[in-house]
């Protein structure tokens, strides 16, 4: 019977698939097709790992203290029974044979089959030795891929088999950067907000995302074919064919909508009345520059460095390698601007799987508001000048400008300018050649817009982090799926900050006595719905996701400034929903 879960929309279209459920203690194994004919290799090298496992309890057993209690061994009886159970034996190997999984995946899907029927269970004591069919496989797991870490290699390769989709009760933003290069078509989590930054990277990879769908890992069941329809936050599980005819259309048609607006990637983006509009792209790594290019972005807005910083086992990025990336992002987009943020860890973005290099840091009871961004650079001056050394390093080879995210104190910025100074004294002792930069700060706590006559007169650029601007004004944490009903980037009050950003910058020089250059960076920029309002409030600088910029452009082409000028200053005087949104659709029209 068909079902249907609702969700958060965060990233656009229709996928259709079968679900691919990972607990996230699994999402560290490598998932990927084996080739046609490789089947039988695959069965034996789980064969193998069963035998190696069988051999590993026996020496366990025989190994048992003579006063070890009984029901040790008995506890170890269980375990070797689970091995040669044909629910683990044959069933995995049909996952290989049938589905072309590597055994590690066939494994894992097994697993969630028999997790499941455990926990359809009614009597507490079978639900309960779950774990112990989980301890087992985890054995198998450590066995077939060697001692190491499980974290191995999580590619995803594709196949032309059936189209997949993830279902995970969470995804980390490590996580799914790892799935860029992946084989699935779309993404389904039980929690999250629009803006946490697995959303915002499921929405970088393109492809078709919900989160918040609190029941979804519980309710779908491995191999399910489901619908995700990423324009409605909705997931359909079993889809009748009619519903699945209806998306297949519906996904044939988003198509073509995409291809049409292909044809304005070297249109310059200018408005009806001739106004210049910059388009940016956001990036998570330097690979996507090529789409950032591909797009026809204007340059890099905001480059979100700490993503260079996660899914390391051992060591952060040191100065050459950080040099390295930031030299090719500049190089790859060819005398384009290029925005560079200082890393911003915390929050929902931890420095897992490095955990232990400050040890406990990020387990405080309000992560959000703790120790993230600039004041965790600060925290660590000699990393952040690693950072600092490298940025300055890559200036020389195009137009950098360093972003300082979350900075809301005086002392900060004095501070960030001091480690900036020092860095460019180091490298100078070290004989190093570096480049000029312009520094701008994020301006996402309403701390910082009150704090922009500082701001103004220190820094040469200023960027609207429009994500955590509405979580820091509305105090909604934007990772949170239960209060995202109240995360709203149209409040009246985010919308008086954001105008009073733009209209200060406008008016004021910086400390060069050059105009104050203001951009949004924020998902908002990427909103088509939302380019007029903004273009009305007087940005010209929008920065965001290569997938989202092309619609952003279109709008862009057919607005009129001068007109939607007072259009969204009546926007900005309305705080009375009905009336606010009478003054939007009038923009909108
Ligand atoms: C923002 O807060 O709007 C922003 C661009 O930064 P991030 O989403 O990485 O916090
Ligand atoms: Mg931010």
């Amino acid at each position: 019977m068909s079902v249907q879960i609702f969700g958060i929309p965060v990233s656009r279209g229709v996928a259709v698939g079968r679900a691919v459920l990972l607990t996230s203690a699994r999402l560290d194994v490598a998932h990927y097709f084996i080739e046609p004919g490789t089947e039988e290799h695959e069965v034996d090298r789980l064969r193998a790992a069963r035998a190696a496992v069988r051999a590993e309890l026996d020496t366990l057993q025989g190994e048992l203290p003579d006063d070890a209690p009984p029901e040790l061994s008995a506890f170890i009886d269980v375990h070797k029974m689970l091995l040669d159970d044909p629910q683990i034996g044959r069933e995995t190997a049909a996952w290989i044979r049938q589905r072309r999984y590597n055994a590690e995946w066939a494994l894992t899907a097994q697993l969630e089959v028999i997790a499941r029927s455990f926990d359809e269970m009614d009597d507490s004591y079978l639900r309960e030795r779950k774990a112990d069919v989980e301890q087992v496989v985890e054995r198998l797991l450590y066995a077939l891929l060697g001692s190491g870490p499980l974290r191995a290699n999580a590619a995803l390769r594709g196949a032309n088999g059936d189209p997949l989709v993830l279902v995970a009760h969470d995804i980390s933003p490590a996580d799914m950067l790892q799935f860029k290069q992946g084989v699935f078509g779309g993404f389904v989590t039980d929690v999250g907000g629009k803006t946490s930054h697995t959303a915002i990277v499921a929405r970088s990879l393109d492809i078709p995302a919900v989160v918040g769908a609190r029941e979804a890992s519980r309710l779908i069941r491995q191999d399910d074919w489901i619908v995700i329809d990423g324009d409605n936050g909705l997931l359909i599980v079993d889809p009748s064919p009619i519903i699945l005819e209806d998306y297949r259309v519906r996904k044939q048609e988003s198509g073509l909508v995409r291809e049409r607006l292909k044809r304005l990637v070297h249109t310059p983006a200018r408005t009806l009345d001739g106004q210049a509009v910059e388009l940016l792209a956001n990036i998570e790594l330097p690979d996507d520059c090529d789409a950032a290019l591909a797009s026809g972005a204007a340059g890099v807005g905001l480059f979100r460095t700490e993503f260079l910083f996660m899914n390391r086992a051992t060591a952060l990025p040191g100065e050459d390698e950080q040099y390295a990336a930031y030299r090719r992002v500049l190089e790859t987009m060819r005398g384009r601007p290029v925005t560079i943020r200082t890393i911003d860890i915390g929050a929902d973005k931890p420095l897992e799987p490095i955990d232990d290099y400050r040890d406990g840091e990020f387990t405080h009871l309000n992560p959000a508001l703790g120790l993230r961004a600039i004041r965790y650079s600060l925290s660590d001056p000699a990393m952040f000048r690693v950072q600092l050394r490298a940025l300055l390093r890559a200036a020389a080879s195009g137009p950098l400008r360093i972003l300082i995210p979350m900075v809301a104190h005086a002392g900060e910025v004095r501070q960030t300018f001091a480690q900036l100074e020092l860095a460019r004294a180091e490298l100078d002792a070290a004989g190093q050649a570096h480049g000029t930069v312009e520094v701008g700060a994020m301006i996402e706590v309403p701390g910082a817009v009150l704090m922009l006559p500082l701001f103004l007169r220190h820094f040469d650029f200023i960027s609207i982090g429009t994500n955590d601007l509405v979580q820091y004004t509305l105090a909604i944490d934007r990772a949170d799926e239960s209060v995202a009903s109240l995360y709203d980037p149209l409040h009246p009050a985010v919308l008086q900050l954001l105008g009073q950003t733009i209209a200060q910058a406008h008016g004021a020089e910086n400390w060069k006595g050059r105009p104050v250059h203001v951009s949004v960076c924020g998902e908002m920029a990427g909103d088509p719905q939302l380019t007029r309002l903004l273009l009305g409030m007087g940005l010209r600088s929008f920065s965001m996701h290569p997938a989202q910029l092309l619609a952003v452009k279109q709008e862009v082409l057919r607005a009129d400034c001068a007109r939607l000028a007072p259009l969204a200053q009546a926007v900005l005087a309305e705080f009375e929903p009905e009336s606010q949104a009478r003054a939007l659709s009038a923009l909108a029209a």
